[in-house]
């Protein structure tokens, strides 16, 4: 006799922040919710983060909650105070769990760790209103992210097209903000896949790594040198591009600079260029959701070996097992 299927979980628990209550407005995410003129819809103009819970539990929420607030304010969106956040992200967690139990993930196994992604979201409303909209997406990740932590993944090299310097000079191209406007970070992953890559690492027009379209960029270089005492020392040192380069500061590649150094990693900010890439011993993209997703080949060609991928990956991803 076959077990029957364990009865599917919500796709999405949705918690909406309305001063009328205090804890966020809980509605059904299979019923229209936005008002069609909410310029979220009509422009792509808000402001997201995307977080992991794991166990129910939000990782890095004061990061990602920092993040959302300075995204809010490079936009001139007036959001709700960090303590609503906190308690709508609270009410969808438990809300989900709730009505599923610890989540099980796309594919069903436990594997999935008990893992939710919980999307904030703030869109400027509906025109003529001034007052933005916001609110809170609890779901299950997509399997494909954790099978790519495990398997690696390939990536494609591609021209972002402005300079590195360009944030600067520029900063209405909002390169610094987390916005809703993710169609070309989209487009970039759809070209990818159609020559057969997994992903991709942008450059800029002045030829400097930048960012993935959904990640940060982080290379491992191993150093040996003779200890003059018989013996071998290896430095190891954890790279990633400078963040004024017009990217997005990854709250996940910030908590494991720290966890990195206090575990004796050097660190370094770039510039960097591709060929610093093909050289290195290891190569990921970083995120909150993926996490660290091992680089084997850019542009077809093999990042470091198998087995060094392997070694640093494991001895990262401990590192980042003990982030908050
Ligand atoms: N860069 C971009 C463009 C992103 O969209 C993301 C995450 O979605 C990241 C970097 C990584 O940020 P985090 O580590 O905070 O998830």
């Amino acid at each position: 006799m076959t077990t029957p299927a364990s009865v599917p979980g919500p796709a999405t628990v949705l918690v909406f922040l309305d001063p009328e209550f205090e804890n966020g407005r809980i509605v059904d995410a299979s019923k229209p919710q936005l008002l069609a003129t909410d310029q979220g819809a009509t422009r792509g103009d808000g402001v997201f983060e995307s977080l992991l819970a794991v166990g129910g539990r939000p990782r890095k929420l004061q990061a990602h909650l920092n993040r959302l607030a300075g995204s809010a304010r490079l936009l001139e969106l007036d959001i709700p105070a960090e303590a609503a956040w906190r308690r709508a992200i609270g009410t969808a967690i438990s809300e989900y769990r709730g009505q599923t139990g610890p989540a099980a993930g796309e594919t069903g196994d436990e594997a999935a760790a008990d893992e939710l992604v919980v999307k904030l979201l703030v869109t400027r409303g509906v025109e003529g209103e001034g007052r933005p909209t916001c609110w809170v997406q609890a779901s299950v990740p997509g399997g494909a992210g954790r099978r790519q932590r495990e398997t690696g993944i390939d990536v494609l090299l591609l021209d972002r097209g402005y300079d590195s310097e360009v944030g600067e000079r520029a900063p209405w191209l909002l390169l610094g903000a987390k916005t809703l406007s993710y169609a070309v970070n989209m487009a970039s992953l759809r070209y990818a896949h159609h020559q057969g890559a997994d992903d991709v690492i942008f450059t800029s027009a002045d030829g400097r790594v930048l960012e993935g379209p959904t990640s940060t960029v982080l290379l491992a270089h191993l150093e040996t040198s003779d200890d003059g005492e018989g013996g071998v020392r290896t430095v190891r040192r954890l790279i990633t591009p400078q963040l004024d380069s017009g990217i997005l500061p990854g709250t996940s590649q910030g908590a494991l600079f720290t966890a990195a150094k206090a575990a004796g990693w050097e660190l370094g900010y770039g510039p960097l260029e591709p060929k610093d890439l093909l050289d290195a011993d290891a190569v990921w993209l970083i995120s909150s959701i993926r996490l660290l997703a091992p680089v084997n080949h850019i542009d077809g060609k093999e990042i470091g070996t198998p087995e060094l991928r392997k070694q640093l990956t494991a001895e990262l991803n401990a590192l980042y097992a003990t982030i908050g």
